[in-house]
């Protein structure tokens, strides 16, 4: 607390993002970052922006990252909103949308961390629907009716940290059953795997579904997401954005961005390459002993009957190895582990056996 703030900034719950280590050598698996490296046509596109024309301010309308995306998911410019990474869209949408004078938003109770933290930030009140048994989200627990109308609902799909995914059927019957209500989708992971909502928007135009380009396009440190909805809903957040930073992507991310969708074949060879090494690092972690959620994202959940997922965490990084681990109840004994290259994931399970051979 302090006199200088603002009445309601001691009462935020900040989000706590993955270590970034300072050292080099640390195997990397906390973040969900993509091991391999940016499209090499990204990186030509973005070393062409540097130059003279930094001194301008960048298109504050995003228009030529806008048409490469909206052309790659076959959709209009005007249903593409772009942001400074998806958290900063996934903020937008809870300011625009979501603050609805005594309506509640549905979320899952076990998802990603920041959507609590933006409740708190724009005072939108929050039903937290609980997982079933087996981690997954039950569309029906949505499509419940409610004594009020719902201010949203939002989830993400692949669910984060779970990896579990819905089918389109369950996203749409999510959608159906409240027509006037906005259903967003963070689908941050969906290019592993699931499927997207962007093929419903034809038939539902309450949905948003919203990527990044941080972990399928090995992007994060350029900080570019994007929405997709209708109109409508694209207009509310041009409302927010434009009274909140007219500039939120600079030069080099646009031209970054661009090039990097417009890159289809580097894209699908990495992610699949993600997939293939997911599928191994899941059966050796089996083969240790964990149990492994099933994941269509870039990462795997996974909990061991005989060890402390916390102490395990912490004996991985005093090897050289990081991983996340979630103080919250219910997940407290699962890691949450990235998919690196199939080299990071072999010194993984090397260092995993090390750690149980020592404790055993
Ligand atoms: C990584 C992640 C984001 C944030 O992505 P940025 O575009 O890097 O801000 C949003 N939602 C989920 C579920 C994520 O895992």
């Amino acid at each position: 607390m302090s006199r200088f703030w603002s009445d309601h900034v001691a009462g935020l719950s900040p989000y706590v993002a993955g270590e970034q280590p300072k050292i080099a050598k640390l195997v990397k698996l906390n973040t969900n970052e993509n091991p391999y490296g940016p499209s090499p046509k990204a990186l030509e596109a973005i070393r062409e922006a540097v130059g003279d024309r930094l001194r301008l301010y960048p298109d504050n309308d995003s228009t030529a990252l806008r048409a490469a995306i909206a052309e790659h998911h076959g959709v209009k410019p005007d249903q593409v909103f772009v942001g400074n990474g998806s958290d900063e869209i996934l903020a937008h949408v809870f300011n625009a949308l979501f603050r609805r004078q005594g309506r509640m938003l549905l979320m899952p109770d076990i998802s990603y961390s920041f959507y609590k933290t933006y409740c708190r930030l724009y005072d939108v009140p929050a039903e937290l629907v609980p997982l079933d048994d087996d981690f997954g989200i039950r569309p029906e627990d949505y499509a419940a009716a409610r004594p009020a109308p719902i201010a949203g609902v939002i989830v993400a799909n692949p669910n984060a940290p779970t990896g579990r995914a819905l089918s389109l059927e369950q996203i749409d019957a999510i959608a159906a059953a409240h027509p006037d209500a906005p259903v967003v989708i963070d689908e941050a992971y969906v290019d592993f795997g699931a499927q997207s909502a962007i093929a419903l928007l034809g038939r539902r135009d309450n949905l948003v579904a919203i990527h990044t380009f941080s972990k399928s396009r090995s992007l994060a440190g350029l900080r570019v997401g994007f929405a997709i909805g209708s109109e409508e809903i694209i207009g509310g957040l041009n409302r927010v954005k434009d009274s909140f930073n007219s500039y939120p992507l600079d030069s080099l991310a646009h031209a970054g961005a661009a090039a990097a969708i417009r890159d289809v074949e580097y894209f699908d060879r990495t992610r699949r390459l993600v997939m293939a090494t997911r599928a191994d690092l899941t059966q050796r972690l089996e083969i240790l002993g964990f149990k492994v959620l099933p994941s269509q994202a870039n990462f795997v959940f996974a909990s061991h009957p005989d060890h402390d997922a916390r102490e395990l965490a912490l004996a991985l990084r005093a090897e050289g190895v990081l991983v996340r681990h979630f103080s919250q109840p219910r997940i407290d004994q699962f890691l949450r582990i990235t998919v690196g290259t199939p080299e990071e994931c072999e010194l993984l399970c090397e260092t995993l056996v090390k750690i149980q051979t020592k404790t055993h």
